[in-house]
């Protein structure tokens, strides 16, 4: 490691660099190198930045906005970018239109002008910190940018009354933390989850809910009360945009979210307890006349009182065959008799639980 003396080759002016390196390289680098000093380097980059706005200017490319650093690298990414070969860029686009829009057969590769006018709206990007950013996969950003010109020039009537009507169903969390958005579809018999983002608490979530991995979908077959609006609620409570339906959205809204239910067996014999997360087996089992069913625990309805009592204590939500169930005991009066020794008993009416309410 040495100093050396060097004369600027623009001004002459003589500053000192360091070499390192074997003796004889650093003389040829003496000899051979353009020697600039501070001052006339930064006079250059001045003017290297000067000529690409002109040349910008005259293409008509768009005023970069950003700090004067950015602007000055922006410019400099976004020349060698336009003198490059276009084919990557296009590639990516149609890859894009393809996987967007499968009807894009419709469009001939041919249709020349719209790819050109896509590329000429791309390469508009006015944010130096957007070309800053993607510096390093411009051909892929530029490829996405010119597949979304195109689909809003082949399809905008469709794709906006689409766009617009799902944006009035996206719900947004407090603060974003992905950028993919959770939607939620729910048909008569199972509910569909699409998100495609890797997520590991939102994974666990989902399959604590009894969901599945399907085709690149989560998928639940058995439509219980509350599940769709339990993983609308937890997904938003993870940073995640939900698109959900209607009675989902309000129930989210409304704070009327629960994370375990009480069901009502189809033969209206058993009260169903599910929970999503968290572990309820045991309290659960502390009901009377309790059993697993599996993923129930299933409690006899003649425990209705008990199992009231533990919902309300316990944050479950109750189905609406659950609540009519639990219902049916406050008509009832309940009889609990007192054994007098010595004496016998009276006759009473009925025997506790009337005969015609049970079928109610
Ligand atoms: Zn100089």
């Amino acid at each position: 490691m040495a100093k050396y003396d060097v004369s600027c080759k623009k001004c002459n002016c003589t500053f000192k660099v360091q070499l390192f390196g074997p003796h004889k390289d650093r003389e040829w680098r003496l000899e051979n190198y353009t020697w600039l000093c501070k001052e006339c380097q930064e006079l250059e980059k001045k003017e290297k930045v000067e000529r690409l706005l002109e040349e910008a200017a005259a293409e008509d490319l768009a005023a970069l906005q950003g700090s004067e650093k950015q602007i000055a690298w922006a410019l400099q990414i976004r020349a060698a970018f336009i003198a490059s070969e276009r084919k990557h860029a296009i590639s990516y686009c149609f890859h894009e239109l393809k996987r967007k829009a499968p009807s894009f057969d419709k469009v001939e590769e041919s249709s020349q002008q719209i790819v050109n006018e896509a590329f000429a709206q791309a390469v508009n990007e006015p944010s130096a910190h957007w070309w800053i950013d993607n510096r390093n996969d411009l051909d892929m950003a530029i490829g996405l940018k010119m597949a979304g010109q195109i689909l809003d020039i082949l399809n905008p009537v469709e794709q906006k009354v689409e766009e617009e009507a799902k944006a009035e169903m996206v719900m947004l969390p407090e603060t974003r933390r992905y950028d993919s958005i959770c939607e939620i579809i729910k048909t008569k018999n199972d509910i569909t989850i699409h998100f495609p983002e890797k997520v590991e608490e939102f994974r666990l979530m989902v399959r604590g809910a009894g969901f599945a991995w399907e085709n690149k979908r989560w998928v639940a077959t058995a439509n219980l009360i509350g599940k769709a609006e339990f993983v609308a609620a937890k997904a938003l409570q993870m940073g995640i945009a939900v698109i959900a339906p209607e009675s989902v959205r309000e129930a989210v809204k409304a704070g009327s979210v629960y994370e375990r239910w009480v069901y009502l067996s189809k033969d209206g014999k058993y009260f169903y307890f599910r929970w999503w997360s968290g572990d309820w087996y045991k309290q659960c089992r502390s009901l009377p006349g309790s059993r697993w069913e599996k993923p129930f625990v299933a409690v006899p309805v003649i425990y209705r009182d008990e199992v009231s009592d533990f919902a309300k204590i316990n944050g479950f939500g109750l189905s609406t065959g659950a609540v009519e169930e639990i219902n049916k005991s406050s008509g009832t009066e309940i009889i609990n008799p007192v054994m007098k020794s010595g004496e016998e008993i009276e006759p009473m009416a009925g025997n506790g639980i009337a005969e015609g309410l049970k079928d109610d």
